[in-house]
Parts: C-alpha cells; sequence; structure tokens
C-alpha cells in the first residue's frame, strides 16, 4: 500500500511593523532589567543593552526635556541642567528629539494605557525621522 502524504500545508505568519517594533521594545526592555538585576543601574550603559538586545543605536532622545504648563502652554526647563548634549558626544551620536512632560501622557500611564498607544504615535514619529537622519548621514 502505497501512502501519499497530504499536501504541504505550511503557514506564513505576517508581522507588522508595528508588531515587529513592539517586540523589539519588549526585548529591549527585558535585556536592560536583565543587565540592572545582574549589574546595577549605575555599571549599565546604553552600548550595552544595545549590543545585547541585538539593535543599534542611532541616535538619542531626550525624554522629560522641558515641561508645558497646563493652563497657559508656556513650555520651560523640568530640570536645572541636563547632560543630554555631551552624552551625545561621548557617544557620537546625534541628539533625534526632546521629549517634553506631557501630563496627557501621564495621566494616561496612571490609568494602566502604554505610553506608547498614549502619546500620539510619537515613538513611529521618533523612528521615521532617526531613518530620515540615519539615511542622511549615510549620503554624506
Ligand atoms: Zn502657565
Amino acid at each position: 500500500m502505497t501512502r501519499v502524504n497530504p499536501p504541504a500545508t505550511g503557514s506564513v505568519v505576517k508581522i507588522t511593523r508595528r508588531e515587529r517594533a513592539k517586540a523589539t521594545r519588549h526585548r529591549i526592555a527585558e535585556v536592560a532589567l536583565a543587565r540592572f538585576s545582574e549589574h546595577g543601574y549605575a555599571a549599565t550603559t546604553m552600548d550595552t543593552i544595545a549590543h545585547d538586545a541585538g539593535v543599534a543605536m542611532l541616535g538619542l532622545v531626550e525624554n522629560l526635556a522641558s515641561s508645558v504648563c497646563a493652563r497657559c502652554g508656556a513650555e520651560g526647563p523640568l530640570f536645572h541642567e541636563a547632560s543630554t548634549e555631551a552624552t551625545a558626544v561621548r557617544l557620537d551620536l546625534a541628539v533625534l528629539a526632546r521629549i517634553p512632560f506631557d501630563a496627557r501622557a501621564a495621566a494616561a500611564a496612571d490609568a494602566g494605557q502604554p505610553l506608547a498607544e498614549a502619546a500620539d504615535g510619537i515613538f513611529d514619529k521618533l523612528a521615521e525621522e532617526a531613518v530620515r537622519r540615519s539615511a542622511a548621514g549615510a549620503a554624506r
């Protein structure tokens, strides 16, 4: 008796750009947590986290770069002195963006909504800007 195998029924797993980005963010967070747990916060660098996560560092994003007044919209410094420029020079990276403190994002986080979903697609915008700047740098 001859057995005939059924036709192959392979499955294709299609992953969207958004899902891949989410998986990358998750991997980076896991690697960072492992590094912080093993070596401590002060001894953990962005270089080692990027290396362990298998991602390239394209530039810096300064979070909490300023504060926007909820009443009048005036923007001012949140902290006395920022070291972002010095860090950018030390790592030979560009400052891609500066994100002000946003009370709406803070409220969303307090309500359990992930910042990435609450901040009007800010991470997608940052990624697009990083790719644009990287391509411009490569063209030089
Ligand atoms: Zn004000």
